[in-house]
């Protein structure tokens, strides 16, 4: 069970989610949590304030973060707190605030330093989770995620070591739980094998319970967060939008580039390869059974699982002559952007000319003057890209007739569908987007599997 940053920000949170926890006891629960929400970006702020030699910003931060997890623990855990956990509290406190002062006086802030300030969310967040739990009748039994999640040494997105964490798991954490202990550990950091702490990338406590919920032969995977799982679409754009009940790992990673920020797939593949199923859960509505992520799915009735779009996308063309029959052009083309590091979403070809999409970014009019070297360049923000996702796009045809056909009146400005076969995606004005989203809902998902949607 894996709660996100928002399913642990106060002590009514962490309240909640004891309630939760307490009844899979019988199932034997392991629970991973991230840092309270938004720490691991105060925690990177004041590391940064102090590389910049602004220590009394960073102290100034780093207070304000003490206040707040003393003020959670002490509502959890009331006179209880004036234990242990209070010193332990103080003295991660202090070496926090020794870190930040040694960064200003070195004034450079490092990869591995930055990973250092940055577990302390993850380790706070524990280490005040495991005793409110305790509190709450649980045998919970705090567990040092970095005795556990070896890595290697590319600090900020080490690379799990999973051989010898799955031997860790093996031997420090299945005797807990056949000992019917609760493991609470944090998400996201891990160690070198000589010990150095790292971090395994944003947003990797998704990762973190993926690797230990596979490591450990898990039956299911909760992600638990604040939304009911996975939509159809944006309700703001459509209110009948529908929860999507079952999906397959692969609808749902093409799904993920496009802001479903619910949970990135490619952090649970490692459950997703043992055929692990993995649940998308509301903490504040636990009652609701959210979505779930499957590798091999029955196949749905539905044509499409979700209608999603990204918006501030500008489209490049580049048009020439050049390009007929020519070899390396779009490696040329390529170079240019990647020069800039600048990410290519959709791209679509013609003998002579080539559109790309890109999210809006300052340095378009850079980008556009270095391809003028390839050809004639223009380019028109304000654009936004519609994808229709499902795997039954494979083995249907007419699919895209039926699309086009709903939005005739819109003009499409690029299309293409992907290798996977699983999506169909197309670019409009980004004023069009809500009409025709609203379209495409409306046929086809007026009437829904009801075992897939809710
Ligand atoms: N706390 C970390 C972050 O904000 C990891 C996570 O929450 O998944 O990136
Ligand atoms: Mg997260």
């Amino acid at each position: 069970m894996k709660f996100g940053g928002t399913s642990v920000e106060d002590a009514t949170a962490i309240d909640r989610i004891a309630g939760i926890v307490k009844d899979r006891v019988p199932e034997r629960p392991l629970v991973v949590v991230s840092a309270m929400a938004k720490v691991t970006d105060q925690l990177l702020a004041m590391a940064g304030a102090a590389g910049a030699g602004d220590l009394d910003k960073a102290l100034e931060l780093c207070l304000k973060l003490r206040e707040r997890h003393y003020t959670t623990a002490g509502e959890l855990l009331g006179t209880g707190l004036h234990t242990e956990l209070h010193s332990e509290l103080g003295e991660m406190f202090n070496s926090l605030e020794q870190l930040l002062r040694g960064i200003c006086a070195v004034g450079e802030l490092t990869p591995r330093t930055s990973d250092h300030v940055a577990s302390f969310g993850e380790r706070l967040s524990s280490m005040i989770i495991a005793p409110a739990f305790v509190a709450r009748g649980l045998n919970a039994a705090l567990l040092d995620a970095r005795q556990v999640i070896v890595t290697d040494a590319q600090h900020m997105r080490a690379v799990p070591q999973v051989d010898e964490i799955n031997h860790r798991l093996e031997i420090k954490v299945a005797p807990l739980l056949a000992d019917g202990r609760v493991p609470v550990m944090g998400g996201f950091i891990g160690s070198t094998p000589e010990g150095k702490t790292t971090t395994i990338g944003r947003g990797g406590s998704d990762f973190s319970a993926a690797l230990v919920g596979a490591g450990l032969n898990a039956e299911r995977i909760e992600i638990w967060t604040d939304v009911d799982g996975m939509k159809t679409t944006d309700p703001r754009v459509c209110p009948d939008a529908h929860r999507i009940k079952i999906i397959s790992f692969e609808e749902a990673a093409e799904l993920a580039y496009f802001g479903a920020k619910v949970l990135h797939p490619a952090t649970v593949l490692p459950a997703v390869e043992k055929n692990i199923p993995v649940l998308v859960l509301n903490s504040r509505n636990p009652k609701n059974e959210g979505t779930r992520i499957l590798s091999h799915p029955e196949p749905s009735k539905s044509l499409f699982k979700a209608i999603a779009v990204k918006s501030r996308i500008t489209i490049i063309d580049i048009v020439s002559a050049r390009m007929l029959m020519a070899h390396g052009f779009l490696n040329k083309v390529f170079e240019v952007f990647a020069r800039h590091r600048c990410a290519v979403d959709v791209v679509s070809t013609s003998e002579v000319s080539v559109s790309l999409t890109v999210d809006s970014n300052e340095a378009i009019p850079q980008i556009a003057a270095d391809l003028e070297d390839l050809g004639q360049v223009k380019y028109s923000g304000r654009q936004a890209i519609v994808c229709l996702v499902g795997e039954a796009i494979r083995e249907r045809s007419g699919v895209a007739a039926q699309v086009f056909d709903a939005i005739r009146d819109i003009n499409v400005r690029m299309i293409s569908q992907g290798a996977s076969e699983i999506n169909l995606t197309f670019v409009v004005d980004e004023a069009d987007v809500p009409e025709a989203v609203r379209r495409l809902h409306a046929k086809f998902f007026a009437d829904v599997d009801p075992e897939v949607f809710d």
